[in-house]
């Protein structure tokens, strides 16, 4: 068996992975970084990306019916689904290969294989020539997470889907339901809707995006419904009968279970951590429920080795999961690192209109004792939103009264999860009102509306 040894070893090659064996190498570590399938990860492959690519061609198909509204003509507007997969599997795979190109580039070890830890500083790679085994002062384990299967609503990839089939369809789903309204239900949904599905979703919480602030879900909700989705919130599907092309839904709320036909369902309910052949519990590693227990720096408890990313736990975003690998290889290179603040990751959801948000919803700020102000401010009072022809949104932010501390940034509407980010840089630098409102916001833009939403909160919004 041919052995190697390394400053590091990093095992998984997605957004958290990848990332941490490029700052490793950066920092002057000798780096390995072991993939099992695929470059990137999921988001690159499965996940962030070529969701993207299917939102973006939805997007124009949807403005491509709007043509009138912009004194434009559009005749026989259509879409060939293979094509619209075609395109999102190539942006996938560009970026793949960016990986690859990135890792040389910074000289890391890439090593294609399934890796275990056999011992601490010890890790073995069956690979499809045979096995290597590695050494390393330290190992960080970023394996990523896999869709989760609830019992009776396995997925089987004709007629239940999993995300990963929802990315490569075959066929273009005529009944549609998707269980689960968190961003990847909702963005699914949000994708076959606008090309013509007859979309039902079905959310066991009290509302869809149930992460999110409960104005924004029920704006987006509205904005949904009008696109034509149903949305049942307070509902489970607790079965499905599957039968010659067709699945009939077992569907419960409010104490009553009614039945209803489908021909395709994706299930969006959560995901689990990769955990098994790993052996972590073998070396001491703790795990609960499929994630890696770790402190704020990612450390397992066993001396020299991290967890990052989703297998690290919750927000399961591509962006946590890179910063959380910058913080590791700093730390390994022996650095001093700030945690990562896991208040300070926005999430954003892709669908039609956008969510993103960063911080404390109005109602956890009120629970955690704050006295607080709000701002909103509509996208109805904003020139270019009205001259982009998208007029229905809201940003809304949460300050303390007291302080005037930034906690929350909630958004709904148009390019708002390209906006996000600039209240994110804000609480990063530990923003108040008085520095977001004394901030100016270029002419036009829809970012104008971040610094009304700001004013509102101090009852001095100029344009509504
Ligand atoms: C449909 C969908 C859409 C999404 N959209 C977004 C989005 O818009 N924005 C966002 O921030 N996040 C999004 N996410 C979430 C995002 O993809 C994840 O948070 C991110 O990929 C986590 O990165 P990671 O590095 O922890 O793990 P992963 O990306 O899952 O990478 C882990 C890697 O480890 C490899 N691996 C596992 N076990 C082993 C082993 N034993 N040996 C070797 N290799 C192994 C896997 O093959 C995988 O490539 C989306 C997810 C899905 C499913």
């Amino acid at each position: 068996m041919a052995s190697q040894s390394f400053d590091m070893i990093v095992i998984g090659a997605g957004p958290g992975g990848y990332v941490a064996a490029i700052r490793g190498a950066q920092l002057g570590l000798k780096v390995a970084c072991v993939e099992r399938e695929h470059m990137g990860g999921i988001c690159l492959n499965w996940g962030c990306i070529p969701t993207k690519a299917l939102l973006r061609s939805s997007e124009i198909y949807h403005f491509m019916h709007r043509a009138k509204d912009y004194g434009l003509s559009a005749e026989k507007i259509g879409f060939d689904l293979d094509a619209v997969v075609k395109r999102s599997r190539g942006v996938a795979k560009q970026l793949n290969s960016g990986v690859t190109h990135l890792l040389k580039k910074n000289k890391v070890t890439a090593i294609m294989g399934d890796a275990t830890i056999t011992a601490k500083g010890r890790v073995t790679v069956k690979t499809e020539t045979g096995s290597e085994e590695l050494t390393a002062k330290a190992i960080v384990v970023a394996t990523g997470a896999r869709a989760r299967e609830l019992p009776g609503l396995e997925a089987d990839g004709d007629l239940v889907w999993t995300y990963k089939h929802a990315l490569v369809p075959k066929r273009m789903p005529k009944k549609l339901l998707v269980i689960g309204s968190g961003a990847i239900g909702i963005e699914f949904a949000s994708f076959y809707n606008t090309l013509g599905a007859d979309t039902t979703v079905v959310e066991v919480m009290d509302r869809v995006l149930p992460v999110e602030d409960e104005e924004i879900s029920k704006f987006a909700k509205k904005q949904f419904e009008k696109q034509g989705m149903k949305i049942r919130e307070k509902t489970m599907v607790k079965k499905l009968d599957r039968d010659n092309g067709k699945i009939t839904a077992h569907i419960e709320a409010g104490g009553k279970t009614t039945t209803e036909d489908f021909d395709t369902v994706i299930s969006a309910v959560g995901i689990v951590g990769n955990t098994e052949g790993l052996n972590l519990e073998g070396v001491g590693v703790k795990v609960e429920r499929s994630h890696v227990v770790v402190d704020a720096h990612c450390r397992t408890g066993v001396d020299g080795i991290y967890a990052i990313g989703d297998i690290a736990g919750a927000p399961w975003l591509a962006h946590k999961a890179s910063h959380e690998g910058v913080m590791v290889a700093e730390l390994i290179a022996g650095g001093h690192p700030h945690e990562v603040d896991p208040d300070s990751i926005a999430g954003c959801t892709y669908c039609h209109p956008q969510v993103a948000s960063v911080g404390m919803t109005e109602a956890q700020a009120k629970e955690a004792g704050y006295n607080i102000k709000v701002g909103r401010f509509p996208f109805i009072g904003n020139g270019k939103a009205i001259a982009l022809g998208e007029p229905e949104g809201l940003v809304k932010t949460v300050f303390d009264a007291k302080t005037g501390a930034l906690l929350g940034a909630h958004m709904v509407g148009a390019e708002v999860t390209e906006l996000i980010q600039g209240y994110v840089v804000g609480r990063q630098l530990e923003t108040t009102e008085e520095d977001l409102m004394n901030a100016v916001f270029p002419h036009p833009t829809l970012s104008e509306m971040m610094h009304e939403s700001v004013l509102d909160a101090w009852d001095r919004a100029i344009h509504y």
